[in-house]
């Protein structure tokens, strides 16, 4: 929900929509359980997390750009994290599941859950983006 009220925050509101079943038809296993479920990778296994070269960060869902390589750091969490997403990639709501209050991130374009925004990143944001590499594509240059 937007403080100014206006906004809902519902699947209707993105500009690309598709049926449950079709999203399950065209991810992995994975990336829909992540993308459409809410779900979290288990950390360490995403070939993103050692994923250096330039390039940029889509989401697996619909395209969306979401993170240049250039923001991407070691958290040591095991996976994959940035400092700060591309201008207009990313929305964030707030999720009070699991008796805490986290920022969650999601594509803008589809809603499709990404991972958490937490405020202990390095300079110059102080953000760490915690992303689910399941959630997301890498096209280098
Ligand atoms: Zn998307």
């Amino acid at each position: 929900m937007s403080l100014f009220g206006s906004k809902k925050q519902d699947a209707t509101d993105y500009p690309v929509e598709k049926s449950e079943a079709e999203w399950q038809a065209e991810l992995s296993p994975e990336a829909y359980r992540v993308l459409r479920k809410h779900g979290t990778e288990r950390p360490g296994t995403s070939t993103l997390n050692a994923e250096k070269r330039p390039g940029t960060f889509a989401c697996a869902g619909c395209g969306k750009e979401l993170f240049d390589a250039e923001t991407k750091f070691e958290s040591g969490t095991g996976w994959p994290s940035f400092f700060a997403p591309i201008e207009g990639g990313v929305a964030t709501t707030t999720d009070r599941s699991l008796f805490m209050t986290r920022t969650e991130v999601h594509c803008a374009d589809c809603g499709g859950h990404l991972g958490h925004v937490f405020p202990d990143g390095p300079r110059p944001t102080g953000q760490r983006f915690c992303m689910n590499g399941a959630a997301m594509v890498f096209r280098p240059g």
